[in-house]
């Protein structure tokens, strides 16, 4: 973003956590339009009327907004939204999920992350878009780690893991080696924007992770697998364990949406499975359903329904 641009926001934030954020972006020189979630409607008025070059959101939220629109005949690609920023869950990285945003809004995604108790947006993407640079070098110090175990893992090139943040210079509540509970994949090589910093992707939430015969699966991974299905799909899933444990039995059962006015060509469900099998090394049941009955969300989406 450059100074002068307009951006509107869809977050209810405080001015405590990821409120800093969005304070940020009068420091730079943006002319910030505050929105927060709750009313779509005033959220598509408010980018008719004062036209941002950007806007920044949950992925969900951006996804659901593409649904919106085209429900109820808003020509999101043709406004004057030209970046869409996404932040707040992993989604933005997923290659077929990103593209569908880029396909709905007519603008390019990039993805930020960051943790309310260490920092908000520590991490960013860069015009190359290959993985989150840290943008907080010096000031927070991240680490990798097992999650199960909890051992430290070496933070080489490729490696993946949990990411552990600890402060360096926070006065006033310092946390040291705070589990972020994000499962993430580390880039080191040098980035063509010039970057030096180590890049990160988020693979999903060590949380929602599920471990089927030794294998760890992530909801999110599931959803990236399906949603290269699309346009059959929606890109809507739930993953439906069959116990509250982190186990499980396999095989995963796995609900996945049609798209609107989609109807499931024999076999789909079948090529899905595969497909997750072959990818993931999971096995699952994939049950169809219809358009619209995955629950929508305005800001984080739920991806596990035990
Ligand atoms: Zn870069």
């Amino acid at each position: 973003m450059e100074p002068g641009e307009r951006i509107v926001s869809t977050y209810n934030a405080g001015p405590f956590a990821a409120g800093a954020a969005l304070a940020s972006f009068e420091r730079i020189g943006l002319t910030h339009v505050p929105v927060g979630t709750g009313n779509s409607e005033r959220l598509v008025r408010a980018i008719e009327l004062l036209r941002p070059d950007a806007a920044v959101l949950t992925p969900s939220y951006a996804a659901h907004l593409v649904e919106w629109a085209d429900a109820h005949d808003v020509d999101l690609r043709g406004s004057s939204v030209e970046r869409v920023l996404v932040a707040g869950e992993p989604g933005g990285g997923e290659p077929a999920f990103r593209a569908e945003l880029e396909e709905g809004w007519g603008a390019r995604v990039t993805e930020a992350m960051g943790i309310g108790d260490i920092g908000v947006s520590l991490w960013g993407e860069c015009e190359e878009q290959d993985g989150m640079h840290l943008g907080a070098r010096g000031f927070v110090h991240p680490e990798l780690i097992d999650p199960e175990t909890g051992s430290a893992l070496e933070l080489r090139d490729g490696a993946s893991g949990e990411l552990v943040l600890s402060h360096l210079r926070h006065r006033a509540a310092p946390l040291l080696r705070f589990r972020t509970r994000d499962h993430v994949q580390v880039r080191l090589g040098r980035c063509a924007c010039g970057r030096t910093g180590p890049r990160v992707r988020c693979v999903g939430r060590t949380d929602d992770m599920l471990i089927v015969r030794g294998v760890n699966v992530f909801p999110s991974a599931v959803r990236e697998v399906v949603s290269a299905f699309a346009p059959e799909v929606s890109g809507h899933i739930r993953v439906r364990p069959r116990s509250g444990d982190v186990k499980q039995e396999p095989p995963l059962p796995v609900s996945v949406e049609l798209a609107r006015e989609g109807t499931a060509r024999p076999g789909l469900a079948d090529a899905i499975r595969e497909r997750l099998r072959s990818t993931l090394v999971v096995q699952t049941t994939v049950e169809l359903v219809p358009w619209g009955s995955l629950g929508r969300s305005e800001y984080k989406s739920k991806l596990v329904e035990h």
